[in-house]
């Protein structure tokens, strides 16, 4: 048997180091993990529900078109129910629109670094990758359309960028849309969008209409607490969700998560006070930092990336032996580290646990 020629170099994807994993590897009985971006504050209690009374329906297959939570949705967003796809995890719109787009030898864009999935589906469909690097953990968009050629399918533009928390401006998106060549589809991936606060970042649903060539992705993994349940979404014209849903799996999105997610976004209130919750301690960490003096990308997430001064993948380590899960390994930048913002409590222990290991390098030195 023999596996594809250009999938045998790519990396198993390794996760943020599980809770219980660590506990029990380091004989730890509180561990706290900053390393996936998920909710420190759980999820609705109305999505809780949701998910309890669809369990009596377990042995009928979900609705495939997901008609309920569409309708809902493109309430919600004030778009046609038309302009909607969902996916088992905003992941999988990613590996659908590469399925769908790629053929072998075809080119697509994105940055260098950003969310690793993109890279991943383009190599499984053997495309050929151009990353442009960051400039300040910022995307450079005017570089990103100089790479573009006849060949160009994709691109993608991560808004607020994983790992790095910067946003692309309305500014910015529509100078790049309105040069982009109409045979690229811009893939949006605004799956952080809610906690954004810079009066600059785009209201990108009213850009839909304007350019026919650009998705946007969103999920219900990060501020809506559902990271479990694997549910996102992409909104764009019609034609491209119908490309889409050419290579969709018959049943890809759960019962219980189309419930939760129904019944979660009708709790907007939850959504507004995580968002608060992650302003302020996204504030307060940003200070801390700054009083430590390391520098850091300012964010528009609920992660943020810092430069600790010592290989990141040492800070990792002392930190876990501390109980702080976090992520490390960047290939771009290897002195720093990503931490997800907590809960406040969270955050307090996080900084005093820091505080000790850039004493403890500092006195190695
Ligand atoms: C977390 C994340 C996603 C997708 O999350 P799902 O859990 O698959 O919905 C997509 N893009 C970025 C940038 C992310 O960080």
């Amino acid at each position: 048997m023999k596996t594809k020629r250009n999938i045998v170099h790519l990396p198993v994807y390794q996760p943020g180091k599980p809770v219980e994993d660590v506990k029990r590897e380091l004989g730890l009985t509180e561990v706290i993990k900053l390393a996936s971006n998920e909710n420190p504050y759980g999820s609705s209690p109305s999505a809780k529900q949701a998910i309890i009374a669809e369990i009596d329906n377990s042995s009928i297959y979900p609705d495939g078109a997901s008609v309920e939570l569409t309708a809902a949705m493109a309430q919600h967003l004030g778009v046609h129910p038309n302009q909607l796809i969902w996916g088992n995890g905003a992941d999988e719109i990613i590996l659908m629109l590469a399925r769908a787009y790629l053929e072998p030898g075809d080119e697509t864009v994105m940055a260098d670094e950003t969310f690793s999935q993109y890279r991943h589906n383009a190599e499984v469909e053997n495309a050929v990758l151009k990353e442009i690097p960051l400039i300040d953990g910022r995307q450079d968009l005017p570089a990103m359309l100089a790479a573009v050629t006849d060949k160009t399918k994709l691109i993608w533009v991560c808004s607020p960028n994983n790992p790095t928390g910067t946003i692309v401006t309305e500014a910015e998106l529509v100078e790049f849309m309105d040069k982009l060549p109409g045979h690229v589809l811009c893939v949006l991936d605004e799956a952080y969008c809610h906690f954004v606060d810079d009066p600059e970042y785009p209201d990108s649903i009213k850009l839909l209409e304007r350019y026919p060539n650009l998705i946007l992705l969103r999920t219900f993994s990060k501020i809506y607490g559902l990271a479990a349940l694997r549910i996102g979404y992409g909104i764009a014209q019609p034609d491209v969700i119908h490309s889409i849903n050419l290579v969709r799996e018959p049943f890809n999105t759960a019962r219980v998560a189309q419930a939760a997610a129904k019944a979660a976004l009708g709790d907007q209130e939850f959504v507004s006070s995580c968002r608060e919750n992650n302003l302020q301690q996204r504030d307060y960490l940003q200070g801390e930092f700054a009083r430590l003096g390391l520098s850091y990308y300012p964010t528009q997430a609920n992660f943020i990336m810092v430069d600790v001064g010592m290989p990141s993948r040492e800070a990792f380590d002392l930190l876990l032996r501390r109980g702080f899960i976090t992520r490390a390994g960047w290939a771009k930048s290897p002195t720093y580290l990503r931490v997800s913002i907590g809960t406040a409590e969270a955050n307090r222990k996080f900084i005093s646990a820091l505080e000790e290991v850039l004493k403890e390098a500092a006195v190695r030195q």
